[in-house]
């Protein structure tokens, strides 16, 4: 071929190529637009005002599980986060529902928060509106649950360690009878009825707590707390006891952890990690309180340089009734239940407590606690009564 005509020819090609293409792109994007307008529609009417005035949770999600309309609870409930379903059993549900193409119910247990054991008990219910939407209710049934296992094992636990010092009265009452002509023993044996006494009184004050704990749920009429403000109020509650033994209270704040839940609750369990740091710590020695937040989380540590806890008992310590040294323990007017009522506690908010310890050096109890909803992000539930 005569190479003048080569250049023309290219040219042509090219031109015919970057025609072609540029038709191919337009067309491409006006098929695209059209096909986002059909794949993103909009929530039926009405379905929307009727989710929002739901008292249980309620959500609706798009052919993509994309959550396009929720209820307050649902937040509350921790269902629904950055606009996704958060567990991934609800979102198999979903599924399920959407190829069905009919209704289906699930009795699930899912965990009440990012970290710890809590858990929540719920019935659900899920529905396909037309075809695109997917309805999901929810009826929070943890309440119902909680009551039936209190019930079951309130009165095994109770009745053994009501016995001793009652037991222990009516020997002494008994002694001081016989003792009617001795009066240094009469002295001695109604100082011991005294300590037993008020042994029981403090016993029965923390099974009423723990029993209050584990029938009321602290999510309930959940608020922001301000994590400083819980550990100023503990601090200052055991001031006096930290004081007659020499241990110098160090708090170290931050303004900015938050929390989600029942101010007085949390403020009982720093409370009991503070007054066990002082009961389990010699004299002169120091506490420190910290708290911070990080990655969603908030932390608050009571550190103390007391005796320590052997590996081996680290975890039962937060069982009821358990006590270390029984002796020790006893002696100090304990009656083993603050750890109890601290990991109820800390439980209802769905978080953990954790100790690290070191025996002859002293120890540290971390409270973790989801960081709360940021206020702007909190569906009040006065807002809507
Ligand atoms: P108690 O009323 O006996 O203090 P708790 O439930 O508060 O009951 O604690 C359970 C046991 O855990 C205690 O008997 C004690 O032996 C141990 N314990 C708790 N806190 C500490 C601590 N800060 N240092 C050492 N031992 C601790």
């Amino acid at each position: 071929m005569d190479a003048a005509w080569l250049v023309p020819a290219a040219l042509g090609f090219g031109l015919a190529v970057g025609i072609g293409g540029s038709a191919a792109v337009v067309v491409a994007h006006s098929r695209g637009q059209r096909a986002a307008a059909v794949v993103t529609p909009t929530v039926p009417d009405g379905v929307e005002q009727v989710v929002d005035a739901l008292d249980n949770a309620g959500i609706v999600l798009d052919s993509s599980n994309n959550v396009v309309s929720f209820s307050p609870a649902a937040v509350i409930l921790g269902l629904v986060w950055n606009g996704a379903l958060v567990h991934p059993e609800l979102v198999a549900l979903v599924d399920r529902v959407r190829t069905a193409g009919e209704p289906a119910g699930e009795e699930l247990e899912l965990p009440r928060g990012p970290f710890g054991e809590a858990r929540l008990q719920l019935a659900v219910r899920a529905a396909p509106i037309g075809s695109r939407f997917v309805l999901v209710l929810v009826d929070d049934r943890t309440e119902a649950h909680r009551l039936e296992e209190v019930r079951r094992d309130f009165v095994a636990n109770i009745s053994h360690e009501l016995k001793t010092p009652i037991g222990a009265i009516g020997l002494l009452a008994e002694a001081i009878g016989s003792a009617a002509d001795e009066p240094d023993d009469v002295r001695r044996f109604a100082t011991r009825l005294a300590i037993e006494s008020e042994r029981l009184r403090s016993l029965t004050q923390e099974i009423i707590e723990l029993s209050r704990l584990q029938s009321a749920d602290a999510l309930e009429n959940a608020e922001r707390v301000s994590v400083d403000s819980v550990i100023a109020r503990a601090v200052d509650a055991n001031r006096v006891a930290a004081e007659s033994h020499r241990i110098t209270l160090v708090a170290q704040t931050d303004p900015d952890a938050v929390a989600w839940g029942d101010e007085s609750m949390l403020v009982t369990a720093v409370h009991n990690l503070i007054a066990n740091a002082i009961q389990y710590s010699p004299d002169g020695t120091r506490v420190g309180i910290g708290a911070l937040h990080r990655d969603g989380a908030i932390e608050i540590a009571v550190t103390d340089q007391g005796v320590g806890i052997p590996e081996a008992e680290r975890e039962r310590v937060f069982e009821r009734f358990f006590r270390l040294d029984n002796a020790r323990s006893r002696q100090t007017g304990g009656t083993g239940l603050g750890l109890a009522i601290v990991k109820h506690v800390v439980q209802n908010h769905g978080g953990e407590v954790r100790v690290w310890s070191q025996q002859g050096h002293g120890s540290t109890f971390t409270i973790r606690l989801p960081q709360a909803p940021e206020a702007a992000a909190v569906p009040s539930r006065g807002a809507r009564t």
